[in-house]
This record gives structure tokens, sequence and C-alpha cells, in this order.
């Protein structure tokens, strides 16, 4: 089957047009600089994952806002690994990160930079700052740091080593750099103050000693720089004139300027947003690593993970996730947005560009004893009623026929308009039939049913206009392709699984029931061939994804979002 889409661009038609009012308070502080010509009219911004882990639907926020702010102002958005703990961090997220990244439609140019690349500026920015009598070397343990650091309450005390000269100060950052002490044995710190009321600005380490090889750098260094110092830094020498970040990193901002102000360096302003928190999963990569680790999922992209790549393979596109991303928008204060929205994206875009199909997948014969035995006939299905430029396909329909088990009740209740014996219903495409006779096995329940079709109803309608409310599903036995369906609920059975008492683990809040897995499901013949990743409504049961990994076994196909938009409920009540 065609399932082919145009390449989705960059979030464009996402974006307020340039010069319309600005949607967030970010736009609101770039509008007022491009107003007053603080960069020259110059917007850059970066993207700054550190490979420690894959990128989850948080990210995609902060991928969203950073390239989407540069399209819209004609800036430009850098890629920028922040690889600065080698002990956590692997090529393996190198290379997802990078795949994630342009999957969602954005594009970096030659701009792929990694904060590794700079180890030699900052080695050299820590000794100016040496030399301004802004930084020495110390020699307390980390646990007597702590003890000295003060708390929030209480101010800290000053290292006994914060006077020494700055020529010993060089020479001993430079014996730490040419691996002389021990890990662990010294730190560089910056010299501000240890009584601030903010305790990022009480001295904080700038380099450590660590003895670890770096994914890029391998054993070139055995000191480290510290995020706070390497990731302004960074910003610096790529002209960031906008460091967008997440609001845990408030506090650390009077640092960030205070490194680019005693460096007189480029000086980037960093702005902080609240992170995206969704309910009924989370964002830790810590704590996603747990779950890939302890095998509670099959990897970091399995389809009930919150990841780029396994919301990929849950059947999640670009658009959505970018539709998601706007929707929510940029605020300054934290919250948990419903999943039910971002569910709502999915189908929103995916009822514009699925093709409409048939899989039955609890399956229940049905013989239609008035039809001709060995014959086929090929009828034809519209792809998508509500766009006709998405073509038709050819259904095969014989006399042995699958139906859905649940399609048939024997005593049904008042208003069930499905089959049951002496009701009638339009099998979708085909024909108008009723059930006169079952057949039992031994246990007596029913294995077969024997129907009749009015031969005159061919396509659907009955000719005497006559009114049938029912239409099911079906798939011709003779030509029904046998696929595995995986169907996915929610990863964690409470909308906050973060929100443990001490000591208890999040684990305690997945959901048992995440996943059903449905062998011996029959699909229509279209489906023989579905490309990987491409996208279908199977009619009545949601919005389904072709498994990249199917297997010689058949077809596997992964339920994205069940139909039941329970996001418009949500809003009606609002
Ligand atoms: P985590 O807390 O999940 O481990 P992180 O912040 O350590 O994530 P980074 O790789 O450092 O992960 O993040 C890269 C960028 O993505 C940063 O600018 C960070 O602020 C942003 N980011 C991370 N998580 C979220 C989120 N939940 N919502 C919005 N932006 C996020
Ligand atoms: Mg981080």
């Amino acid at each position: 089957m065609d399932n082919e889409h145009p390449p989705e661009g960059p979030a464009d038609g996402d974006e307020a047009a340039h010069g319309s009012r600005p949607t967030d308070f970010i736009r609101e502080i770039i509008e007022e600089d491009l107003r007053t010509g603080k960069h020259g009219g110059r917007v850059h911004t970066r993207f700054p994952p550190e490979p420690n882990g894959y990128l989850h639907i948080g990210h995609a926020k902060s991928i969203c806002l950073n390239f989407g702010i540069a399209g819209q102002y004609r800036g430009l958005c850098n890629l920028r690994y922040d690889d600065t703990n080698p002990s956590k961090e692997d090529v393996e997220y190198v290379d997802s990160i990078r795949e994630d990244v342009r999957w969602l439609g954005f594009d970096w140019d030659d701009r792929e930079f990694y904060a590794s690349d700079y180890f030699g500026r900052l080695y050299e920015f820590a000794e100016r700052l040496i030399e301004k009598g802004k930084a020495f070397v110390c020699d307390l343990t980390p646990e007597q740091m702590r003890e000295y650091r003060g708390t929030l309450t209480e101010p800290g005390r000053e290292s006994p080593y914060r006077e020494r000269s700055a020529e010993e100060n060089l020479d001993l950052f430079r014996r730490m750099r040419a691996g002389e002490f021990p890990d662990g044995s010294r730190t560089l710190r910056a010299k501000i103050d240890m009584a601030s009321g903010n305790i990022n600005m009480r001295d904080p380490v700038m380099y450590r000693i660590l003895r670890a090889t770096h994914h890029r750098t391998g054993d070139d260094w055995c000191i480290y720089p510290m995020y706070d110092f390497a990731h302004c830094c960074s910003d610096s020498i790529e002209k960031i004139t906008y460091s967008i970040c997440t609001l845990e990193f408030e506090d650390h901002r009077p640092l960030y300027d205070w490194y680019l102000e005693q460096l007189d360096i480029f000086r980037s302003r960093q702005i902080e947003f609240a992170r995206l928190n969704l309910t009924y999963t989370i964002m830790s990569k810590r704590r996603l690593l747990q779950l890939v680790n302890e095998g509670k999922v099959s990897g970091w992209d399995d389809p009930l993970m919150p990841t780029i790549s396994g919301l990929r393979r849950r059947g999640y596109t670009p658009g959505s996730i970018r539709a998601f991303a706007a929707r929510i928008g940029v605020a300054k204060k934290d919250n948990r947005v419903s999943i039910d929205l971002l569910e709502h994206c999915l189908r929103d875009d995916l009822n514009a560009r699925a093709p409409r199909v048939m899989a039955v997948l609890r399956p229940l014969k049905v013989v239609i004893e008035n039809y001709p035995e060995g014959r086929t006939e090929e009828l034809e299905a519209a792809n998508n009623p509500e766009d006709p430029s998405m073509g038709s396909r050819m259904l095969p329909f014989s006399r042995e026929l699958w139906i859905e088990k649940d399609d048939f009740m024997e005593d049904p209740p008042k208003k069930f308009f499905r089959l049951a014996p002496g009701s009638e219903v339009r099998l979708k495409h085909a024909y108008l039939i009723t059930c006169p006779d079952v057949i039992r096995d031994a246990g007596g329940e029913v294995v077969e049913l024997r129907c009749t079709c009015d031969p005159e109803s061919r396509g659907g309608e009955a000719p005497d206009g006559r009114r049938v409310r029912g239409t099911l599903h079906w798939v011709s036995a003779a030509h029904a392709v046998p696929a595995t369906v995986r169907l996915y609920d929610r990863l964690f059975a409470v909308p906050d699984p973060d929100d443990v008492p001490e000591g208890a683990s999040f684990m305690k809040h997945l959901n048992p029931d995440a996943l059903e897995i449905l062998t011996g499901c029959l699909v229509e013949p279209s489906l023989r061939e579905a490309p990987p990743l491409s996208h279908f409504q199977f009619l009545r049961h949601g919005y389904f994804c072709a498994d990249p990994g199917s297997t010689p076994g058949g077809p596997v196909f992964n339920r994205s979002v069940p139909l039941r938009d329970s996001w418009v409920k949500i809003r009606e009540k609002i």
C-alpha cells in the first residue's frame, strides 16, 4: 500500500509568523533585543544535550523551542554535545541524538559542536582566571569541601588554600593537568564569595582530576571542567545570543554571568523556562536508564518509553510532536501536562494522513452460505473517506471471512447494533449479512457463524433503502495476512509516578497492563508489505504503526493510540 507522505519540513507552519506578537516571554526578550539592535539583529541558540542517554519528549520541547526560534527569526541553532562527564557518556547516545533531532525535522548544517572540542580553550580560560587571582587550587577532600560549603541558612567557610599565590596556583594547576596528582586529590575552584546567599557562588569547583577515557578526546586529559564553567564558556565561544535552559539553572545564572564577566568574553544570555513533565510517565534520563538496565522495558526505543525513539516506534510523527510543543508553549512555572494532549496531537495528525484499513484482532469465522465457493470479488475501498486524494485500494471478498469475536452476541442487550441472531449488519465496503445459524465446539462455545448475504447490497447499501445500523470490519479468510498486534497502554499506572515516598521506588507504579500482545490477528492483504513505521487507522481499533522489527512470522503492528480522544472531553469540561 502506498503510505508515503511528503517529507515534513521544519516547523514553519507551527510557528507564529515573524513580526506578529511574540507568543511567549522568551520571544518577547528576543524581539526587544531585535528592536534595540543588541546583537545587530543576530539570533543564535543551541540545543546542548549531554550524551548520557536517549532524548525524551522533554528534550523535544527544548529542541522545538531552540530550533523554532532560530527558524522564526532567521537565526541559527547549533547542536552542541555537552560532553564533559566522560564516565557516563557514550557514542551510542551521540548517534541517537543526531538521528532524533534530524527526525524531528531540524537541521544544524555544519554546526555540530562538542564541549570537548573546547577543552584546550577552557584550560586557557582557567589559567586566565588564576592569573587574575580569581581561581585557586584547593586540596580539601570532597568531604571537607562539603563541610566548608555551609548550608542555605549558614554561610560557608573559606578554604585554607584560598590565598595561594597566582604563581603557586598556576604551577599546581599545570601539574594537575600533567597527571602528577591522584584522582580527586585537588580541584581548581573559582574565588568568589563563601558567604554568598547563593551556594553556587561559594567558590564553586571548575576542574576536577578524573582519569577516565573520553569518547572523543581519549586519554588526552585527566582533568575535566565542571558543567557550570564549561557551559557558559562554550556558549560564549559559539557566540550564542540566547542560552535557553530549564528552571533548575536559575540559581546558576549569577555564576554563568560571573565567569563571562571575569573572562571578559562574549556575553551570552541565559534564559530559563519550565521543563516539560507529562502525566503517566517520567522524564529523568537516570530513571529511564534504570528501566532499561533492569529490563522493565525492551530498550530505549521501547514504544512504552517517552523517548523520541520510543515515540517514533510507537507511531508518533514528527509533526505531531512539533504540534504538541507548540500547543504547550513556554512558561516560567513548572507543571505537569496531560498525556491526553500529546495523544490528541497524534490523532489530529494521523486522522489526516493514515489510511483506514481492516484488521481483525480476535477473529471469529463467518461463512456466507449463499456466496459461491471458490469465488473472489475485488471491492473498492477508499483509503480515507475524508480525503479522496489518498485514493483507494481493492479488497478481496469471498465466502469465508473473519470478523471480530466481540462483534457477535447470541443474547445481545438492547442497543447492540452488531451481529446477533436475527439482526442485519453491514460488512464495510461489502455486503449486508444476517446470521441465521451458529456452530459450537464441544464446550458449547460459538466457533463459527453461518450467515447469509443480500447479493443485491454490493458496496454495503440495501437496494430497498432499509436501515442497517451496524457496520463491521472483516477480512477474507483466504487472503488475510496473519499478524501480531501489540496493544500499548501507559507506562505507569498513576499520573505522577515521580511522586514516591522516601525510600520507595518509582518502579512500584509501573503499569502491569502496559502491554498486551495479540498473536493470531488477521489483517487485510494490503498490509502484507507495510513499510516500517508506516501509519494506519485500523477501523474501530485505533491508530497503529508497522514495527520496524517486523519478522518472518508476519508483520507486527504497534498501537499508537486508541480512537477515543479523552482530551476533547477534558477540553469541553474546562
Ligand atoms: P534529565 O534531567 O532528563 O536527565 P538533562 O537536563 O540532564 O535531562 P540534558 O541532556 O542536559 O538533559 O538536556 C539537554 C537540554 O534539554 C537542556 O537544555 C535541558 O534544559 C533540556 N531539557 C531536558 N529535560 C527537559 C524537559 N523535561 N523539558 C524541557 N527541556 C528539557
Ligand atoms: Mg543536564
